[in-house]
Parts: structure tokens; sequence; C-alpha cells
């Protein structure tokens, strides 16, 4: 197929068979140049401009390129785009070689795989899942290749009821990339493109030898790993995808850690998105506050990446999230010494992204400048320890904070770390190794030997400049260098009849001419040789500190770990003592106390916000909550669902008081979103999003319901609601805020005795003719539906506004002559 073509694009066609689904990235010279179809898709993605390479099989080649030197943003925009990206290189020598050089993919950069600065997102982790099934049987396997975190967790949703399924887990997690075996039977269920990959890769043998070698261990026992064939299969797939990326071993592999569903309070797709946890909910306003951006006062990316973490996976048990408090608290000592949390705020802006340094000693990606900042990151971490210790002499530290404390201690292996940074890296270091100037003086005699050659040539040139000028008799007579020619001896155009036989021309230029000497020549060569060799010879050194620096990758990985913790601690500690925020108690029953509530996102942009009360417990399960449009419901029941959020994560909430207990999911059915893309109206997501959670909700589950029945008739959507809400508190007995414009339900509470329900309604009153919003909560429904007078807010004009008041009085007429019938 590829006789007609020239051998260079028959190689280059044979390394793009291996690589048909992504881009490939082809060295040629200063540039990666990309052909054909990967061509056109670059100009597009790009901007880049197409042009067209000589002839190959009798036809213009359609081509593209991007510099070497400025790769990185071309490759973030098209892995932005969720695509991924082979990276051939010249690996031959140019000089020797026949035919085209010899070239190999180094790298293949996907969205779940890659790590280099520049490319990964800083205050997000880049997840790769695979996933593996078996009967009813659901395994999967994710890891962070930049830190080397690894997690797995096997038969997902069948633990118990409440617990994550598999669906649950990928929306927290939300992996930028997912692998499945070509056979795999979840393909139709996964509601998303995978990679898919070839059975064989999910191999429960191959998994095990792969952990074991890379954690350097004889027995998975202790990551309770022995026997679990269905997650090592997903293990296997992953260790392998993420190896053959990076084109080596992934030597940084953490332990991995087994996620256990239970532990943690499940939040689902629909409920992240409305609750606004980590991005906004329409896409058009990607600057609205999130709970994460509100919360996030942490100093470093890292910190920000542990609270993301945090956010997206709130706890069930108490005891864990009581660690948490307590180090908060301690962090927070009371107001009057706050200066605790400021002065280590302060420290920690010292303190680079060790973790993800780490990775980088490991994947040999790191530049030179982030060694410089891992020494002053150690320096950094030695004086929060030191601070830390300081404030234990006042007050001892809790459980959390010691041991965090403890990993932070520079121990012998990271200071041994830091010295050898310090003795190896220039503190003027240039960003890459090619460059030169990154080792340091005094660390290695031959560099400095070749570097001293080097100088040396200042001298030499102004010794020879004044001996030749006695020579020549020509005073202006220079000696110098040039990037381009090299050395030269430059005699202006007036004295060019002065011109020894002995110097031979090289360039001429306007007003001079240039020349150099058999001596000239000769020192050219010393001089040009020794910098290549002071750089091969800095290429080298770099290599072997880098070997050097890998056996304290899992120490720096430890302390990245228990910074990030640190970081993320006091920011949360902050809202103690700047917002007055309280850190709620913990109880062992499904509960909800909150005296004085507010909304964590408006209450922190508006002063004067209304705070409300919150009682829910397996007595008073159910409140049904009416008033007029724009009252405050929803605002009032999201603002219930994040003050659980922030409780369970261990965070300090807005309120006066607070005890919030075990609550294994959060529901919620907010908003009306049609999902027309899926094929579905308004009313059946609601239906849909009601059945999932009718189905799911426990007594210890929350469960926030907005407008239910919207999409339909009166009297069907009434009907519904009516159902749904009398199931939800008798059947389900979840923890219930239902929220609804049917002013009938209110009746649900007195129809229904003994089931928890209670009516409550967003105050209003009119004044002056217009509706004054009091956004308080209260006892007892609402006294009337205000629907006009909002309506009227709106603008509509006064003709409608009249004839809708007529309408009303006439439906209100009709509907009473029907109940007397
Ligand atoms: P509803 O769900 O009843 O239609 P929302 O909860 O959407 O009403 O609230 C409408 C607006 O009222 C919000 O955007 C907010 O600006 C304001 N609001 C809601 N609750 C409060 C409160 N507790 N204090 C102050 N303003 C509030």
């Amino acid at each position: 197929m590829t006789a007609g073509h020239t051998p260079m694009m028959r190689q280059y066609l044979a390394v793009k068979a291996e690589y048909p689904d992504m881009l490939v990235f082809y060295r040629m010279g200063d540039f990666y140049e990309l052909f054909y179809d990967d061509a056109q898709t670059a100009s597009r993605l790009l901007g880049i401009t197409l042009t067209a390479r000589g002839q190959s099989n009798g036809a213009p080649i359609p081509m593209a390129g991007v510099p070497f030197h400025s790769a990185e943003g071309y490759l973030a925009k098209l892995v932005g785009r969720g695509l991924s990206v082979a990276i051939c290189e010249q690996i031959g020598d140019p000089a020797t070689s026949k035919g085209p050089v010899e070239r190999k993919v180094v790298r293949v950069i996907t969205p779940g795989t890659m790590n280099e600065a520049g490319l990964i997102p800083e205050k997000a982790q880049a997840w790769c899942a695979a996933l593996e099934a078996e009967g009813d049987r659901v395994a999967m396997a994710w890891c962070d290749v930049a830190s080397g975190e690894l997690y797995w967790a096997e038969a997902l949703g069948a633990e118990s009821p409440g617990a994550a399924g598999w669906q649950d887990l990928l929306t927290q997690i939300q992996p930028a990339e997912i692998l499945l075996s070509e056979t795999s039977a979840l393909r139709s269920q996964l509601g998303m493109s995978a990679c898919m990959r070839p059975p064989w890769e999910f191999d429960a043998a191959r998994g095990t030898e792969l952990l074991k070698s890379r954690l350097g261990v004889i027995s998975l026992a202790a990551y309770e790993l022995d026997g679990a064939t269905l997650a090592l299969r997903a293990v296997s797939a992953l260790i392998g995808y993420a190896e053959k990326s990076q084109g080596r071993a992934l030597t940084h592999l953490q332990p991995p850690q087994k996620f256990r569903a239970d532990d943690t309070l499940v939040i689902d797709a629909v409920a992240r998105r409305t609750l606004e946890l980590v991005s906004p909910l329409f896409t058009d306003h990607p600057q609205q506050a999130t709970l994460l951006s509100v919360m996030d006062r942490c100093v470093t990316a890292s910190g920000s990446r542990k609270l993301r973490q945090w956010i997206t996976t709130p706890l069930r048990n108490n005891a864990p999230i009581q660690q948490r408090q307590e180090a908060v608290r301690w962090l927070d000592q009371g107001q009057s010494s706050s200066s605790l949390t400021l002065e280590l705020a302060e420290q920690f802006s010292s303190v680079s992204d060790i973790g993800r340094i780490a990775g980088r000693i490991s994947l040999r990606n790191i530049r030179p400048r982030e060694c410089l900042a891992l020494k002053q990151s150690l320096a950094a971490l030695g004086r929060v320890h030191e601070r830390l210790e300081k404030a234990q002499a006042i007050q001892e530290a809790p459980v959390l904070m010691q041991s965090l404390q403890a990993s932070l201690a520079l121990s012998n292996e990271l200071r041994a770390c830091h010295v050898l940074l310090d003795q190896a890296i220039d503190e003027q270091c240039s960003l890459q190794i090619r460059d030169g100037g990154v080792i340091r003086q005094g660390y290695d005699a031959e560099l400095d030997d070749y570097r001293s050659l080097q100088n040396d040539s200042g001298e030499f040139l102004l010794t020879m400049e004044a001996r030749e000028r006695e020579r020549t008799g020509i005073p202006n007579l220079k000696v110098g260098f040039n990037a381009v020619h090299g050395y030269f001896i430059e005699i202006t155009a007036g004295q060019l009849a002065k011109t020894p036989d002995d110097y031979q021309r090289r360039q001429t230029l306007k007003n001079a001419e240039r020349f150099i000497t058999p001596e000239l020549k000769a020192f050219e060569e010393k001089a040009l040789s020794a910098q290549d060799q002071a750089l091969a010879r800095e290429k080298f050194l770099f290599d072997a500190l880098l070997v050097q620096l890998e056996a304290f990758v899992p120490q720096l990985q430890q302390a990245a770990e228990a910074f990030a913790q640190l970081d993320t601690l006091v920011a949360l500690a902050s809202f103690i003592h700047q917002d007055r925020w309280v850190l709620p108690t913990l109880s062992d029953e499904a509960s909800i106390h909150i005296v004085d509530g507010r909304h964590p996102m408006l209450a922190l942009q508006m002063p004067d916000f209304t705070p409300n009360d919150t009682a829910l417990n397996s007595r008073d399960r159910m409140q049904l909550i009416t008033g007029p449009n724009m009252g405050g419901k929803s605002t009032y029941m999201r603002q219930v669902a994040l003050i659980t959020i922030l409780a369970r994560l261990g965070s300090p909430v807005p309120a006066r008081e607070a005890i919030i207990g075990e609550i294994d999911r959060i529901f919620t059915r907010i908003g009306a979103a049609d999902d027309l893309a899926g094929g579905r109206s308004t009313f059946m997501v609601e239906m849909t999003e009601a059945a999932l959670i009718l189905h799911q909700a426990t007594p210890k589950s929350l469960v926030l319901m907005d407008e239910i029945g919207r999409g339909t008739s009166t009297s069907d959507g009434l009907a519904l609601a009516w159902a749904i809400a009398q199931h939800l508190a008798s059947h389900n007995r979840s923890l219930s805020l239902f929220a609804t414009h049917y002013f009938e339900l209110t009746k649900l509470a007195d129809d229904a005795p003994g089931e928890g329900i209670r009516n409550v309604h967003v105050g209003a009153i009119e004044h002056e003719h217009r509706l004054v919003f009091l956004h308080k909560i209260q006892e007892g429904p609402a006294s009337r539906s205000f629907g006009i007078q909002v309506a009227k807010l709106a603008g509509l004009p006064e003709s409608v506004m009249a004839l809708a008041q007529a309408q009303q009085a006439h439906f209100a007429q009709i509907t009473e002559a029907e109940r007397k019938l």
C-alpha cells in the first residue's frame, strides 16, 4: 500500500498505522509535523496553517506543523478537546543515518495520563480509570499518573442499599479517561465515551505482577488485593496503559488504597450538578460561585486539589470527620491567637507542588527550575514544622495534627535530599537542561574544566587582539565572536591594505572584512567543543541526579499528602474566625438540626442574608414548603444540603449552631432541565429523577424535591406530587424537603398524620400593592398563592395582569362549585 511513497513517508505511515485513533506529532528538525487528516484536524483546532509537502504516491501531502519548543501550548489545547497525541521523536543521528532518521513514539499524551506542567490542570487531578465486570459485579481501578495515587473498588453497588454504585463513583471521580475491555458489557451502560482496550490487557496475573514489581513487594495481602481478581484485572489494564503512554515504568506508584463505597456520603450526578459543588450549573456562567470556589482559601494548588477531593467525597462515619474537626479547632486556637494560621499560610506560599514534582522525578520530565522549587519547598516545610511544634508546646495537638506533623518533619532522608539539591542545582538555573547553566559550579570537576575553557576565551581574545594590533599596526582591529560565524578578526575598510598574508577571509560586512587565522581556528575548535562537552556533561549529571533523587520519592509523596491536608485544614479554620462559622456537632442518628443557617455561597456575597432554622429527624421527616416563587424556597433547600455536605467533610458551617447526623445519600430533584439531546422532555427528566429517588432513598437519605409535577396539567401534576410526597414520607421515610407550588398539597400533613410531615412556608407580605419577600421559613402552610403578584414583578403588561386576576376569580368559582357538587 505504501509502495509509491517516499522512504520518509513510508516511515511515517508505519508509525501512524500503530496509532490510528490519535494525532501523530512527527518530529522533523525543529518542528513536529502532522500529515493528511491529522494535519487538517490540527489546522482546524489549533488555527495553524495547512500546507502541502512535496509529492508522495503521486499526490501532494497535506501538512501542518508546530515548533517543538512551543509544542506544549498546542498539546494542551488538543488534550483539552479530549484528543490524544503520539509524540514521535528522532532517535537516530541524522549525520550517520542512511535514508530517513530513525524515529520512535516516545510518549503518548492522553487526557487521563498527561502529567506535564502546563498540560495538566493545577487545581484538579487527571484520573484515568479502568472498569471490569463479571456477572453483576463491577470492579474499578483509577490512578493519577502525576502523583502516583492509586485506588480500587470492587462489588460496586452490591454492598448495601444506599451505597455508591459504579456510576456514582464515576460521577464522583470524573475520570478524564475511562478504559474498558473491547468485550465489556459495560460499554452500553457507560453513557460516555471510553477508550477500548484488547481483553488480554485485563489480566489478573499481569496486574499482580505489575503491582508487586512497581511497589517492590512480594505480596499484595497488605492492600487487601490478594484474590481480588476482578479488581486486579482492572489494575492490569490501568497500569499497562499508563506505562505505555509514558514509555516507562511508573516507579512512583503509591500503595493502592481500597475505596469503600459504604464510607462515603453518596451524591449522585444530578445532586452534584444542582448543588454546584465544583462546577456551576450553567456553563455560560463559568464565573458563578461554586461550593469549591467559595471554600477554596488554600494557598497552594495541592491544597485546592485536596479540598476538591473532600468536597466530592463527604464521609458517612463520624470518627474521621471528628479528627478533621479537632485539627481545624486546634489550628483556629480561638480568635485571639489566630496568628498561627496566618503565619502558617505565609510559609505555605513558598511550598511548590511537591507531590507532582516527585512524580516528575520518576517520570523524568522534571524541569531544572522544579528542582530548585523542591529545594525551597523542603526548607519551607522545615519552617512549617517548627511553627507547629511551637504551637504544640502551648496546646497539645490532636491525633490528626500529630500524624501530619510527623509526615512533615524533615527526616534525615529529606535533609539529604535538600543538601543534594543545594549542591547540584545553580540558583540561577535555566529553564531547560538543553540550555546548560543548570548544574552548580563546584559540583563536578570535569564540568568546571569545560566551563573554564569557555570562560578563558574572553582573556585569550583580549591578548590576541592586543598582539595583532601591534603586529599589523591597525589600532582599531577587533577580535570577536559571533554565534553564526564563529571567531573572527575584524578590519575596517580603510585599513584593509595592512592585512597580513596569514589572514583568511571569513565574512564581508558593509564597512569591514572579517578574517580567521590558523591559531584562531584552533582556539575556536577547542572552545566550541568545550561548550558541547559541557552541555553533554550537564545532561549526564542531571540524569544521574534524578536517579539519586528517585530514592526520596516515597518520602516526598508522604510529605506532599500531609502538606495538602494541612493547607486545606488551615483554609477551613479561617471560616471560624473570619466568618463566624461553627463546627457542627456530629450525631449518630440520621438528623439535621440547624440554627440560623445560611447558604454558604449566597451568604458570603450578601451581608443581609436572612438566616433560617431547620429540624429534620425520624419524627419530623418531611417539610412541605409552600410560598411564592422567588420567596427563597430553593435557596433554603440547597442551603440545608450544602451545610450537610460541609459538616460531613469536617468543615465549619455557616450557622449559629448545628447538629448533623449520619447521612448515606443526598438526592435532589430541583429545577426544570430539558434533556433534549437525550431525547427526554422536562417532564420525563423530572419523573425519571423522581423514580430513582423513590427506588433508592433510605431513612438515612436527605431528599430535596422542588416543584415536582410541573411539566404536566395541574390535576395530573398535583396528583403525582401528592403521591410522591406521601411515598417518600411513609415508605422511604427519608429526611425530605419538599417545595411545591401546589397549595392543595398542604393538606397532606393532616391527611397522613403520624408520617412526620410538617407544613412550613416562606413568608411574604403585600406592602403598598407590592410583594415583599421575607425569605424566612415559618411554621404552617402559606396563606395563599402569590403567582399573579410575582408575575407583576416580572413586568407583565397591566392589561394582562387585570385579565389574569379576573380569570383567577372565575376559576376559583368553578372549583368551589365543583366542590359543592
Ligand atoms: P424560590 O425557590 O422560592 O422561587 P429562590 O430560592 O430561588 O426562590 O430565591 C429567590 C431569590 O431570593 C434568590 O436568588 C436570593 O437572591 C433571594 N433569597 C433567597 N433566600 C434568601 C435569604 N434567606 N436571604 C436573603 N435573600 C434570599
